[in-house]
């Protein structure tokens, strides 16, 4: 297995369950403990996810700033993403799985059509569930009851967000929904912790078909050292830049070339607001609890509408975070793997798209939140002030925003909001370019030109809809685990 984050390690995890031998997990990045990121003050999560992790790694360039270069990058650590993630599962959209171009033999798994135990997504959620006590989306406080009735009065059919959290009473501070980290497995809650090493510090820089038909891992540290390991089987699970690096220097060698392009890259189409109200006209409980809900995908802005309670300094004051989460329609955003030197480095870059199908996504998404600002905190629909050229141009940014929401006192200037949008590669959702069934990665989720080397994460999803990418990558590492077993 090639990256111990939430792909390679659940792999390893479903591999353990089906008995399998001989599994090795190789992390680019050091082991630095197993706490989420969530254990940390808000202050110091909300600085380790933005500015301030030493483990930050983009390995990638972009051919379109403001796009695909701010905070979406590898946490190249043993856990990665899974150490950083909020948790959130949602299925992809059953019009998206049916659309023809997921492989329908997995479409029908992850539906629930072939399994008689339900479907792919059921049985992650009731794993999920067991290990947080309680059923996904039910409802986590009284903050969040008042909140979803208040919604529901107003028309919006919302429902608790489900996460794969728990409640942890993080030391010396508050308790927190902290969310689900394969390495868990490693500790517990299995009769053993798992006994397959994790190996960090060990960066994979090269995959080759040698002799036999194995599968040379070629290793090169930063000290120059490198060793290779061979392997019957290879899963690649670095996330989707990463395996796309080693995929395509794979292919421009076995074609004799110095670089390979991808199409069909994806992101989701970000962008809210944040809303500094006075209690007085949304008497929120002023208990602490998580307060997050959802509203399912919007037919014209093939968006998901998310509500989410932060604490305000101030006690007389309501903030919150709005946000839509959509389908980026456009497929035509690609990646170029080049090597850079001969002998040397493969360099990845990104050319992102963004069509006028794209700009009519982002058009009704700041149509829907500017209706939002207006029905839910009272701002008149002409002070939003988002242009759909914003997006494009990818400003205002998240950060500054929160600053400016944080110092805003209604109680002396009235309630307000603080659009703000996220561009193209700015949420970790980053897919598609290993699509299953595509030209680069079969059906099964097997390279083509090397069918010992298998790739899993969002990378190989054909087309990821509007939700989060991990319930699928998670119900993908089950049904990998499943045929790699049987082998
Ligand atoms: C702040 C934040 C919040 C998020 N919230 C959500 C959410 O609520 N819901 C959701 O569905 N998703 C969420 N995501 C996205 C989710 O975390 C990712 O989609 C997911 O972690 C991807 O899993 P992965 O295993 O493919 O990649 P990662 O988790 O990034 O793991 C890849 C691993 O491979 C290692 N690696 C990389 N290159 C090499 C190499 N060459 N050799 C060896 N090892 C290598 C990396 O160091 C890393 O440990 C969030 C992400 C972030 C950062």
């Amino acid at each position: 297995m090639v990256g111990s984050g939430l792909a390679g390690l659940s792999l390893a995890r479903e591999l353990a369950d089906l008995g399998a031998d001989g599994v090795v997990v190789l992390e680019a990045g050091p082991d630095r403990g197993h706490a989420h990121k969530e254990r940390l003050t808000r202050d110091e999560s909300l600085r380790l996810w933005h500015t301030e992790d030493p483990d930050f790694h983009r390995n990638w360039s972009s051919e379109r700033p403001p796009h695909y270069v701010h905070s979406s990058g590898l946490r190249r650590r043993l856990g990665g993403r899974s150490l950083y993630w909020h948790g959130v599962c949602l299925p992809i959209e059953e019009h998206v799985l049916r659309s023809g171009v997921w492989p329908q033999e997995l479409a029908a798994e992850l539906l629930g059509e072939r399994l008689a135990g339900g479907s792919l997504y059921t049985e992650v959620a009731a794993q999920l569930a067991g290990w947080a006590e309680a059923p996904m989306g039910h409802c986590r406080s009284a903050r969040e009851r008042w909140l979803l009735a208040r919604l529901r009065e107003l028309g919006y059919p919302v429902e608790p967000t489900p996460q794969a959290a728990r409640s942890e009473r993080v030391p010396g501070r508050e308790i927190r929904q902290v969310p689900f980290t394969p390495l868990t497995h490693w500790r517990g809650p299995m009769p053993q912790p798992l006994r397959y090493p994790v190996l960090s510090d060990c960066p994979v820089t090269h995959l080759r078909t040698g002799s036999g038909g194995l599968v040379e891992v070629t290793i090169e540290r930063a000290d120059w050292s490198s060793e290779v390991l061979l392997a019957e089987h290879v899963v690649l699970a670095a996330g989707t830049f990463e395996n796309t690096r080693l995929v395509g220097r794979a292919l421009a060698e076995t074609h004799g070339q110095n670089f390979w392009e991808f199409d069909n890259l994806t992101d989701h189409v970000n962008q809210g607001f944040l809303a500094a109200v006075p209690r007085s006209a949304m008497p929120l409980p002023t208990e602490p609890g998580r307060a997050f809900c959802f509203t399912p995908v919007h037919d014209t802005c093939r968006s998901y509408l998310f509500f989410d309670v932060l604490e305000s300094p101030r006690p007389d004051t309501v903030l919150m975070c709005v946000w839509t989460m959509g389908e980026q329609a456009s497929t035509e955003s690609r990646v170029r793997v080049e090597r850079v030197s001969p002998g040397g480095q493969w360099e990845l870059r990104v050319q992102p798209t963004i069509s006028p199908a794209d700009d009519r996504v982002v058009e009704r998404q700041a149509g829907q939140l500017a209706e939002v600002a207006e029905r839910v905190f009272g701002v008149a629909r002409s002070a939003y002030s988002l242009r759909k050229e914003d997006f494009r141009e990818g400003s205002p940014l998240f950060l500054p925003q929160l600053e400016a929401a944080l110092e805003h006192d209604p109680a002396v200037s009235g309630g307000a909001v603080f659009p703000y949008v996220y561009p193209l590669g700015s949420v970790d959702h980053e897919a598609g370019t290993l699509a299953l069934g595509g030209d680069a990665v079969a059906e099964d989720g097997t390279v083509r030109v090397m069918p010992r080397v298998s790739v899993l994460g969002p990378a190989v999803f054909p087309r990821q809809g509007a939700a989060n990418p991990s319930l699928t990558t998670l119900a993908l590492a089950k049904w990998y685990a499943r045929r790699l077993g049987n082998r």
